[in-house]
């Protein structure tokens, strides 16, 4: 299979409904983008996936929803405010502006060529400033939250009060957070609006190490299990120079992109930092107490940080292939079943009144379980042919032997053999292919 050109995969999401242009009939608002009905659903599906992996099939990791909007306090403690900024250079000739750490050549402006012609490197905070209230000005300030992780240090002791875990546990959260990125781009892989999936994960110090190293592997696997072919991922230890005010080490997942490696996901040891932080500047103690060892200390932390969007990306990017049924091009996306925003469709052969009653009380019990898309214009050809495109893996196909034999036709995306199931087994043999 050759490489996936980005093209190819922007033009499938426009489509088909996907990801459109935010603001599209104004002419578009730069870097920003839509989810339409089917982009929607993956979204959803990718959340779901990593819901399930990090909170449902473990015992030790709590999930919650915190406010997206918080007061500079927050962001004093955590460091946000003073550090977390890019450095940004303006080239005097043409004006364009870029990020210093991306220049390959510091000396010659990748916009018009010219040489020497930058001014000084300026620290530029990446974090989006509102008013709460009526009144603009100093005291009503607050800030759109830059990544979700202050939510769980500043719900640590609630959460530790109310759960009953203890450390080694981990709090989760997916959701919306913002950074005035200098440079945003690559379609969906770099916005100023983009939702996050992080987790904290608490450890009593002396472990940190072996935990960091588990969830390095845990979330590498994570992707892996859900169909990137592993030779698309990486895990990039970070340089010194590179690490984070707060850490005392990193990795990036990187994701063989049509660019090249980019990070997909960062897993960051943040040693006590962002509690020690927070408890000095709000006057909390912030630690546990472990009556065990007879012993108070504050935990550190082990954080697991990844796009949803991003991921979103990369799931696409992995499974758009393009090859040949019988001699006819077509397009399809193999992407994972739990990942595919429709799970099942059901055509109905016709569109002849003595089909519909029976088609649709079979979209009606499917769809009591699954996502699924009914479907009942242009030929059956052609409708194979747009569920392999958006990556449903299975399409059921309602005939006029249907009404006489109760057996319908279940087709498959990756390898498009059919086989007749009695419909009273359907649910079943769905659920056993999807596995799920
Ligand atoms: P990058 O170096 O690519 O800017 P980062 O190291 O700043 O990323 P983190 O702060 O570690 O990113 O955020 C964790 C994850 O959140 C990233 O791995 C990525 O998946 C996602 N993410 C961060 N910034 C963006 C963005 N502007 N658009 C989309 N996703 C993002």
């Amino acid at each position: 299979m050759a490489a996936t050109e980005l093209d190819q995969v922007v033009n499938l999401c426009k489509r088909r409904g996907f990801v459109y242009p935010s603001a599209e009939i104004y002419g578009g608002f730069r870097s920003s983008y839509d989810y339409g009905p089917l982009g929607s659903l993956m979204l959803r599906n990718v959340r779901e996936a990593w819901i399930r992996t990090m909170v449902q099939e473990r015992d030790d990791v709590v999930l919650i929803d915190a406010a997206i909007l918080a007061p500079p306090q927050v962001f004093e403690a955590s460091g946000h405010l003073a550090n977390f900024s890019d450095p940004l250079v303006d080239c005097t000739k043409c004006k364009q502006r870029f990020r210093e750490d991306h220049l390959t050549d510091p000396n010659v402006c990748p916009g018009c060529g010219a040489t020497g012609s930058f001014t000084e490197a300026r620290a530029f905070n990446l974090m989006f400033k509102t008013y709460a209230g009526p009144v603009e000005g100093a005291g009503a300030e607050v800030y759109m939250r830059p990544e979700t992780a202050q939510g769980m240090f500043v719900n640590f002791l609630n959460v530790l009060q109310t759960s009953r875990k203890k450390p080694p546990f981990g709090i989760a959260q997916v959701g919306k957070s913002f950074r005035n990125e200098i440079t945003p781009g690559n379609f969906i892989f770099r916005t100023r609006e983009f939702e996050q999936m992080e987790c904290e994960f608490f450890v009593p110090p002396a472990e940190s190490a072996q935990w960091y190293d588990y969830w390095c592997k845990a979330r590498l696997q994570w992707y892996i299990d859900l169909g990137i072919p592993a030779e698309m991922l990486k895990l990039r230890p970070h340089d010194d120079d590179e690490l984070s005010h707060y850490s005392a080490g990193t990795s990036d997942i990187e994701f063989m992109y049509p660019w090249g490696w980019g990070e997909l996901e960062g897993v960051a040891q943040r040693t006590n930092y962002d509690l020690t932080q927070h408890a000095n500047h709000s006057g909390q103690k912030l630690d546990y107490f472990d009556q065990a060892n007879n012993e108070r200390y504050v935990p550190y932390v082990i954080e697991p940080a990844a796009g949803v969007n991003r991921a979103m990306a990369a799931f696409l990017l992995a499974a758009y292939d393009e090859d040949e049924v019988g001699g006819e091009a077509r397009t399809i996306l193999r992407l994972h079943p739990r990942l595919a925003p429709y799970k099942v469709a059901v055509l109905p052969l016709s569109k002849k009144e003595t089909l519909t009653p029976l088609a649709q009380e079979i979209r009606r019990t499917l769809g009591a379980r699954y996502m699924v898309e009914y479907d009942d214009t242009q030929s059956i050809g052609k409708r194979y042919r747009r569920q392999d495109e958006i990556g449903t893996p299975l399409c059921v196909t309602v005939d006029f032997d249907s009404l006489e034999d109760g057996a319908v036709t279940i087709r498959d995306r990756d390898t498009t053999e059919q086989v007749r199931v009695p419909i009273a087994s359907l649910v079943d043999e769905v659920s056993t292919r999807l596995g799920f």
